[in-house]
This record gives structure tokens, sequence and C-alpha cells, in this order.
């Protein structure tokens, strides 16, 4: 031992960044599998002995090798991430097995250019090997540290050797004698990568729904029902445990099979959607000594930011403990959970309706989360017991949470943090329906009074799903966490709204006060406080060249947007509120073309009236400041679902009552919408869009519905009436349909879903669900060749429309408007000034014979660069 005669204490291996090993973006290291220690973002290519030893194992590809010290202990080295796939290249070893070594000697040096170029991650781990007898005593994991120099592990003798993984607590004992007879047992294997974390604990208990059985899953020696993700994750089964499944009830034969399927399903795209390769930024190597007031971190999302550090107020309400009769109370709680669940679910839409299926997975998965069995029970005791519904639910709320982050496992942590959002969320419903003061201070509180200044770096401990659903993005710049990590949900978020976002700080970050100016680079991992005149400038001008690209666009973008050969084409906007819609018109958008209505009413308490629909879409009309809109009726259904309407459970819900279909079920709904529509007043066209129609009788059949509606009501009959185009039969019928429809919009989410029998919201599927598949291309070609035939124009407002790559191709195929999120209208109009439309058509055509979307998008780079 290098210290004392107890302690071992081991150098850093490399020169670089330290970080906690939870930080580290692969599972196996983060959640310490390969035993306690550190990683390191290196900035040398050189791995160093960091204690005397022997080599007891080197990989044959050189990239990982385990050291044992003189007193026993193993120390594993462990370059990069996935550099076992490199098979050796770019690696040197200077060691053998069984060569003996000095601390600082070199042991494998290494091409950190070309490793860094073909593997996920250079960050270098350094582990005690768990289960011979060491722990480790102290650790320093931030910092820069230098190799052979700095001390980073204090490594103790922990007494007898223990097991290699810790026994379970038996908290939940197993009872098997108790099962009735009737139940059916099978043991599998679990297949999911990374084990039962939240998701395919969430995926499984969702395929027992509809089902009259009860599963419980036995691993360990304890058990949990499948009805409670909380107990399910608490089992902390990793990939590869045998588990036993036992089901009882009239259906348990079907149950069984439904949750093991999930169980087996080998979740190659689960764990892309985790750890994004290019997506999740790794952390960024600095390039030289950290200067004064300069953190390290993790970058999690890229870009950088300057503005004065403002502390996130976390402003859940604290909650009277007395409750007002256990009645009131009970209901209370009820109602606040329905609401926060219509929330979630608006959420989950909204992010689904954006292709943000990451983002709609966590919206999902929270609302699992809020139905927990076991977290309801713990909160209606609570209330039986006198107490508040929201001191209540926010016990049990953290009971739950101080369970899940007592485990050893990582990822129940993460869910630990999913739980108090959960908390936060319902304690707000609770305050804004007892008078709504606290509820003022929900979530803007967290943001300093909106004066018109300078958007700030917003900071917190770790910010949650929840925090970030209702930021106003113009208010933020970026945001810095103490803690978290580069695949938290609040970093999946933070990259799909395009905020620059640092984790892992530190305390560094805790120590600077409210108002500290800084720069956030989400590039380099750099958290800058008071940064002299020389770094902000540098900082300035990497922003401004981001910036410069943007600005520009924007200028340009209240402009008509027209090819160099003079085609106009209307570039219009999608939205879903009336703050969307005053995007919009900052923006540029020259209409909108896709009010998405149902994101209006969703978290609604009620099925909206005729006046809340004329109310809401008056605002939305009047913010417009007199550009034209497309307003599709009610699209409920699929993966949109409103707390208010209660639908019969359907197996394939995407392919049921949703769109207008929905009359089928509840005739009245559309009824009231068309009249509350016809009735708002407009200084532009307002035109009426159908969605998921599939036969021309809907058409013909609404139609009249509106002809009799607005002759009722006095109203304008000649108002246009468009199809959305989004079933290949549609598209397949589109000459019939444009015989009576005024336009169509192609809907290329759910075209693109129904024509690849892909659900747009499958993350495994996510990267092969692309609407540049030739398949997808011809339905669009049958469309405008069919609304030619009647001279009808054809938009397009699914998420293809913004996408750079499929612009020329829609123009060429004869689109002719182009409707996307609002921010994307500048850049979506500058690419559309840089085509030649006859090129575009003349190259289209062709696009439709390649076999593969993969195979277009590489035409699409060479024909028209990005
Ligand atoms: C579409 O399907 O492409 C579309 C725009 O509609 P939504 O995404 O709302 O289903
Ligand atoms: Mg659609």
């Amino acid at each position: 031992m290098a210290e004392t005669s107890e302690t071992l204490l081991l150098l850093a291996p490399l020169r670089g960044v330290l970080l906690p090993l939870a930080a580290v973006p692969d599972p196996v290291f983060a959640e310490g599998l390969f035993g306690e220690g550190v990683a390191i973002d290196p900035l040398g290519d050189t791995l160093v002995a960091p204690c005397d030893g022997v080599v007891l194992h080197l990989a044959a590809t050189g990239h990982a090798l385990t050291l044992q010290a003189p007193c026993g202990a193993q120390v594993l080295l462990h370059v990069g991430i996935d550099t076992v796939s490199l098979r050796g290249e770019g690696f040197a070893p200077c060691v053998a097995q069984g060569t003996v070594v000095r601390q600082g000697d070199p042991l494998i040096r290494f091409d950190a250019d070309r490793v860094a170029r073909q593997a996920r991650s250079l960050v270098t781990v350094m582990a005690v090997a768990h289960g011979i007898g060491f722990a480790v005593a102290d650790r320093t994991d931030a910092g820069l540290a230098e190799a052979g120099r700095t001390v980073v592990l204090r490594v103790r003798a922990a007494g007898p050797a223990q097991a290699a993984t810790p026994a379970p607590q038996a908290d939940v004992p197993d009872v098997p004698n108790v099962t009735p007879a009737a139940t059916l047992r099978r043991t599998l294997t679990l297949a999911c990568a990374g084990g039962l974390h939240a998701r395919p604990a969430a995926r499984a208990r969702a395929a027992m729904h509809g089902l009259d059985a009860t599963v419980t899953l036995h691993y360990g020696g304890r058990q949990a029902s499948l009805a409670s993700l909380v107990a399910l994750l608490a089992l902390s089964a990793d990939e590869g445990a045998t588990v036993e499944l036992a089901a009882s009830g009239r259906d348990a034969g079907a149950a069984l099979d439904a949750v093991a399927r999930e169980l087996q399903r080998t979740d190659a795209g689960e764990a892309h959607a985790v750890f994004p390769v290019g997506a999740a930024p790794a952390a960024a190597a600095p390039d030289g000594e950290l200067p004064p007031g300069c953190i390290a971190g993790v970058a999690a999302a890229p870009g950088i930011a300057i503005g004065p550090l403002h502390w996130w107020r976390d402003a859940a309400p604290e909650p009277d403990p007395a409750g007002q009769g256990v009645a009131a109370e009970r209901a209370a709680l009820r109602a606040a959970l329905a609401a926060v669940d219509a929330q979630l679910a608006r959420d989950s839409a909204a992010a689904s309706a954006r292709q943000d299926p990451a983002g709609a997975g966590i919206f999902a998965m929270h609302r699992a989360l809020l139905e927990d069995p076991a977290l309801r029970a713990a909160a209606d005791a609570l209330v039986d017991a006198g107490n508040s519904a929201g001191f209540a639910w926010r016990e049990a709320t953290r009971a739950e949470a101080a369970t899940l982050s007592a485990m050893a496992d990582r990822r129940a942590a993460d869910r630990a943090a999913d739980v108090l959002d959960l908390g936060k969320r319902v304690l707000r419903v609770l305050a804004g329906n007892h008078g709504g003061a606290e509820r003022a201070a929900g979530a803007a509180a967290g943001l300093p009074p909106a004066d018109g200044g300078q958007p700030v770096v917003l900071a917190a401990d770790e910010f949650t799903p929840s925090d970030l659903a209702g930021l106003e993005r113009s208010r933020v710049a970026a945001l810095a966490m103490v803690r978290g990590g580069p695949t938290s949900h609040a970093a999946i978020l933070a990259r799909q709204a395009g905020i620059p976002c640092l984790v892992a700080l530190g305390s560094a970050l805790e120590r600077l006060p409210d108002g500290t100016p800084v720069i956030a680079d989400g590039d380099r991992a750099r958290l800058q406080a008071n940064p002299d005149q020389a770094l902000l400038a540098a900082a300035a001008s990497s922003a401004r060249l981001r910036a410069h690209q943007r600005q520009a666009e924007l200028r340009a973008a209240h402009a008509p947007a027209g090819t160099r050969d003079g085609v106009h084409i209307e570039v219009a906007a999608n939205i879903g509120s009336v703050d969307d819609a005053r995007q919009a018109v900052a923006h540029g958008a020259d209409a909108v073309g896709l009010l998405r209505t149902e994101l209006l009413f969703l978290h609604g308490a009620a099925a909206p009236t005729v006046a809340d629909h004329t109310a809401s879409c008056q605002a939305v009309v009047d913010a417009l400041d007199g550009r034209s809109a497309i307003v599709r009726t009610l699209d409920i259904g699929g993966d949109k679902e409103a707390a208010w309407l209660r639908l019969p459970a359907e197996d394939n819900p995407a392919l049921g009552l949703r769109g207008v279909r929905l009359a089928q079920a509840c005739p009245q709904l559309l009824d009231d919408q068309l009249r509350g529509l016809l009735a708002v007043r407009t200084q532009a066209p307002l035109r009426i869009l159908l969605p998921m129609v599939s036969e021309v009788g809907e058409l013909l059949h609404w139609r009249a519905r509106i002809r009799t509606l607005a002759a009722e009501a006095g109203a304008d009959a000649g108002i246009e009436v468009g199809v959305m185009i989004e079933v290949p039969a549609a598209a397949l019928l589109a000459g019939q349909l444009a015989e009576h429809a005024d336009f169509f919009s192609i809907g290329t989410n759910d075209l693109t879903q129904y024509t690849l029998a892909m659900d747009r919201c499958q993350p495994e599927l996510a990267a092969r669900m692309d609407g540049l598949h030739p398949a997808v291309l011809r339905l669009i070609a049958a469309t405008t060749e069919g609304a030619a035939c009647h001279g009808r124009w054809v938009g397009v407002c699914g998420a293809l429309a913004g996408d750079p790559l499929a612009v020329p191709v829609l123009l060429g195929l004869g689109v002719t408007e182009l409707s996307v999120d609002a921010g994307l209208v500048p850049a979506t109009k500058a690419r559309v000034r840089t085509l030649a439309h006859a090129d575009c058509r003349q190259r289209a055509a062709g696009l439709l014979r390649l076999p593969s979307a993969a195979a277009v998008r590489d035409a699409c780079r060479q024909y028209w660069p990005a």
C-alpha cells in the first residue's frame, strides 16, 4: 500500500477531465457493474499505471487491462466506450499479461483522434473490482487530473471478500405457497437491453392492458406485481437474469404470453434511444488547463450561450398537512391525479406530433408511474389518517423516491427523480384548484420576471421533465445542472428544444450566486463563471457564427419564398396553441397550415362546448394578424387521448376510432366543433381540414353537414374543406377525393406509419420511420396527380415538410405548400430559395424508383446538398 498500511492510492492513469462514473455514457460502467471508480475524459494519449502492480489481464484488442496491486486490489482500466469494436485499431499496448509495472509506467498508447472518430466516446474508466475485499474510500471526480500525478481514488481493504454482487434485500419476500392452484408459471431470461428498467417494465405492464389476469414477477427471492412499476424496478433485475412469472385469472395464459414477449424483446432500439450515438454528445475534452472560474461538466446538448446565471426555484407549493375531511381530500386527490394524467397525455401527444418519440415515451412512462397502485394506496392511507390530499401525495411520493434512491441500481435512482417530479406536478395542480395563488408561483416562478431582460442560464440541482415542459424557451439561453447525466430525461428534452445543456457540473456550480455572468459551452462541456473580456469575445464570436446563419434566415423569413425559377411556395406553420400562433407570426410564417385543435382541449376537465371551440379558435385567429388558417377538426384517438373522452379500449388504437371516425362513437363532438368554428370572425380565409379520411363517402358526409350547420347559423356555407392525406387509401383515391375537396394536406407522419406498418410512437423503429421511403413518395406522387386532375393544390403538414433533404423532393412531386413547426419556417424558406423547381421535378421522378429511404437520402444529398 502506498500511503498507509491500509490505503492504496490510485493516481490518474491519463491526463484529462475527471468525471463521476455515473456520467459515463454506458450503463455497464455508469451503474458500477464493474466496480466503483472514476472516469476521465482524456487530454493525453498514454495510459499509465495508477499504482505498482502486475498486469493480470490484457484485452486482445489492447483497449483494456486489469492491474493487480501488491495488496491484492484489482484495478480495471478501460479506454473509451465500445472500443472493443475497433478490434485493436488505434491501440498499442506497452505491456503484456504478467508484466510487472511501477506506478506511472506506460501501459497503453492510443491514437486519440482515430479512436475518437470511430468509437462512441473516448471517456476512460478506472474501477476497483467488486468482490475481492477492497472498496473505494474516497475519490476525486471533478477537475483536471495529471497522468501519474493526481490522486483520484483512495482504496481500503473492506474486510473479508464480499459477494460479487450484493445479496438482494428480502424486503418483499417471495411467498411460493400462497398462489392459488390455477396459477400458471413460466421461467424466462430477461432479454431487454439493460435489464428490467423503466421502459421494458412499463411495456410489460401495458401488455396486460384489457386482460383479466394478475401477474407477479419473481426474482432473487423477491416478487413484484406487474401492476406496480415501482415494485418492478425495485427488483433490479438485470439483462440476462432468470425470472419467473406467475399469472392467475381468466386470461392468465394470454397475460403470460404478452408479458413474456415484452421481457424477451432484445431491445436493440431501446439502447439506442437511451444513449443515442451522436445525438447525445459525450463530454468534450477541454484542450488546456482549466482557467480560473471554469467548471468542467458533461455536455448534454450542444451550443454556446452567454447570460446571467439564474437558479431555478422549485416552486412546488408547501401543502397544509391537515385535511378538510376524508371524502373531500380523496376527491381532490382523484381530480388532481386525473388532471395531471391529462397534462401528461397532452405533453406526450405534443412530443409525438413533433416526431419526438423519446419525449413522448418519457411522458407516457410518467403516466404509468402515476397509476401505480402502490403509490396511490400509500397516499390514500395518509388521507384516511386525516391528512390533506397534497400532504398525503407528497409524503407518498417522497417515501417511494427514497426507496428507489437507496437502491444500488442507478436506473432506479433515476426513477426516483421521476416519482418526485410527479409529486411536484400533482402539488401544483392541487394548489391551483385551491385558489390559484400558489399556482401562479408554479412553473413560471423558476424564471426571473419577464421584463425583456437578457435570457438566463438556468441552473438547478437537476431539472425534471415537468420543469422543462412549460419553460419559456425565449427566456432561457442554456441549462446547467449540478447533477444529472447526458441521458437523463431532462437532457433529452433540452436537446429536442435546442437548448444548450451542461450536466454534472458539481458543487462548483452550487457556489455561484444568482446573477453571476457565465458562458455555458455545450460543445466543450464547460461553464465559465465571470468570464473576462477575451473569453467573452471568443464565446460571443462562436455563438455569433452559429446564430449568423439563423439570423439571416429569420430576416428573410417575412418575405414570400419562391424557387430560383420563380415558383411560389407557401411556407406555413403547424400550431397547437395561441402562443404557437404568435411564434408563427414572429418567424415569418405565411399562414397556418395546420391547427391541431385537439391540443387546445386534451387537458380540459370536460368536453369542449360550442362556445369553447369558438373562443379558442378566435384567440388563435386573432393572434395571426390577418393570415389564413387551416383548422383541423379534432384528431383524438390513437396516441392522443383526452381524459374527458372515455372511449372503449381498443387493441390497435392507431387503427381504430380516431380523426373523423370518432364521430361514429360521439357525433355530437364534431357537430359542436363545426358549429363553434363557423362562428369565428375572420379577416382571412379559415379552412376546415378533415383528418383520417379513407373514403369519399366520409368527405361527402362532412361537407353536407358543414353546409347544413352553416345554413342553420347563417354562416358562410362556402367555407373551404380539405382532406388530410394520411391513410394510404386516401392517397390512392386522390383523384376521386379531389372532385369534392378544395385542397389536400399530406400528413406524412401518419402516412409513413400506415404505409410502412410502423408505429410512429415506437422508439425502436424511429430510425426506420422515414417519410423519404420510396413507397411513401409514390403515394405523395399519386396524391398530387389526383389533385391535379381537378385543379386542387396540395400541401404537406407532416414533419417531412421541415426536413431540408425532403423539401426539393416534395416540390419536385408537385407540393406547393409546406407547413412546419414555427421555428423551422425561416430555414425552410431559405431552403426553397436555393432550389430550381424544374430541376426538382426532373430528379424527383427518378427517386421513386430507388429501393430504400437510405438510397433516396443519399441521392438527395448529392443532388441538393443541404
Ligand atoms: C401527420 O400525420 O403527418 C400530421 C400532420 O398529423 P398528426 O401528426 O397530428 O397526426
Ligand atoms: Mg396525422
